[in-house]
């Protein structure tokens, strides 16, 4: 019998997903009403990423810019007078590989992943699923206009607030969640990101430019003691420290991302008799650099995969794959995630970037997400930057085990 499958959301993990399924001949249904549109996001897509899904597309069939430099800045500790531009080189830049990192917006991003599952022969329903119901083999499913599905398999790809999780599993807790805030600053592009790592709250500013605007944001957990709205208006001050002008207006938003705890993750629950959840809605981004576009890619294809195989057990394979593959890196970030945050280690990082440059070498790669967490402590030491990375390595690790 045809493999069928309902895929509720099409971002990236979802769209991926329905390629890879439809191409292999399954029957598949995509909801989501929203397209075309942005979503909040720096858009930032490393190339690891992109490499994922390579096979259907790439960088030059959506306008992007190439990423040329990463330069962190420390305005907070200058004051408001010292304030660099980022064009007058203050704070510590590092040159990324060519193939590090492109920036996108969404709407063409996911607009090119969503036509390439299309063209594979999935089924664009544009309607939002409101009710859930049925098992594994007779999964029920009502959209909002009233429609009526079954499928077999239900893949939940409907990010942080996610539809599917509220229903099959739990909601996010508020201390599971950051908020990311800022703006879109219209009308400058540039080919450098701008990021500054803060204390209070714990969390960090950033600027990615797209081809016709800048996304300028900051994130912080949202259990942290302040709202969306005081964390835009740091944006606000920042966009002024930091010197970018030439905008001719800018558009705010917001948006959740899950940030989870090294225990959250241990106890993560992805998948079930049937149902698969993916992406942003199983949880699946990075606690520090809150990079999710990767894990939302890579998490379609082992359901895919999983889905493909028709094993009995294609639930606990899939969950079993994503704890192995993508969740044992991430509980390694989210344990030093408190300590990458603190005033000692960011001064220590910008002062590191403008001397060392295996130091800047090392930090290119974790932009790029082709660092691992496993082996920066290793690679760190063995930077030979003696006295540095032995700061380094003090500042993350001291008080854990490994
Ligand atoms: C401000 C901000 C900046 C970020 N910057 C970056 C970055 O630079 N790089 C990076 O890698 N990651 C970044 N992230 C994280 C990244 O945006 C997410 O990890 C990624 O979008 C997850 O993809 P997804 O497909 O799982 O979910 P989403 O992209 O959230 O897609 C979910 C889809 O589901 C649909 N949907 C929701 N509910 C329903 C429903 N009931 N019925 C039908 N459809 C539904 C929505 O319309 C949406 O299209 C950022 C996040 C934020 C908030």
């Amino acid at each position: 019998m045809k493999l069928d499958a309902a895929i509720i959301g099409a971002g990236p993990s979802g769209a991926w997903a329905a390629y890879l399924l439809a191409q292999q001949g399954a029957r598949v249904r995509l909801f989501d009403p929203s397209h075309p549109r942005e979503k909040p996001c720096g858009g930032g897509v490393t190339g690891r990423a992109l490499a994922v899904v390579s096979r259907a597309l790439s960088a030059a069939d959506f306008p992007t810019v190439r990423i040329r430099t990463a330069r962190f800045v420390d305005t907070a500790a200058r004051g408001e007078d010292t304030a660099p531009t980022s064009e007058s080189g203050h704070g510590s830049a590092i040159l990324l590989a060519a193939d590090a990192l492109v920036v996108a917006s969404r709407a063409a991003f996911d607009g090119a992943l969503l036509a390439a599952a299309c063209r594979a022969g999935a089924e664009l329903v544009a309607a939002r699923v409101r009710q859930l119901g049925g098992h594994a083999g007779a999964f029920q499913i009502e959209t909002a206009d009233g429609g009526q599905h079954t499928a077999s398999h239900l893949v939940g790809a409907d990010g942080a607030n996610s539809f599917v999780r509220r229903t099959l599993a739990s909601a996010f807790r508020r201390d599971q969640l950051s908020i990311a805030t800022g703006f879109f600053a219209h009308g400058i592009t540039s080919d450098e990101i701008v990021i500054e790592l803060m204390c209070d709250p714990p969390g960090y500013l950033w600027s990615f430019p797209r081809p016709d605007h800048l996304a300028i944001g900051i994130c912080a957990q949202a259990d942290a003691g302040v709202d969306a709205a005081a964390l835009r208006s740091r944006v606000r001050d920042w966009i002024g420290r930091v010197g970018f002008t030439g905008y001719s207006r800018v558009e705010p938003y917001s948006w959740p991302i899950p940030s989870l705890s090294g225990a959250d993750f241990e106890t993560l629950d992805v998948s079930r008799e049937g149902w698969y959840l993916l992406g942003d809605a199983a949880g699946l981004v990075d606690p520090i650099t809150r990079e999710g576009i990767y894990f939302a890619l890579q998490s379609a294809q082992y359901a895919a995969d999983a889905l493909l195989g028709g094993s009995t057990r294609a639930s606990h394979d899939y969950a079993d794959r994503v704890r192995t593959e993508i969740v044992e890196d991430l509980v390694r970030a989210a344990r030093i995630k408190a300590a990458f945050f603190r005033p000692r280690f960011s001064r220590l990082l910008v002062s590191a970037l403008a001397e060392s440059e295996p130091i800047r070498e090392v930090m290119a790669d974790l932009v790029a997400g082709t660092q691992s967490y496993r082996t920066l402590r290793w690679r760190l030491a063995k930077t030979m930057e003696v006295g540095v990375a032995w700061r380094f390595v003090r500042s993350l690790w001291s008080g854990l085990d490994r």
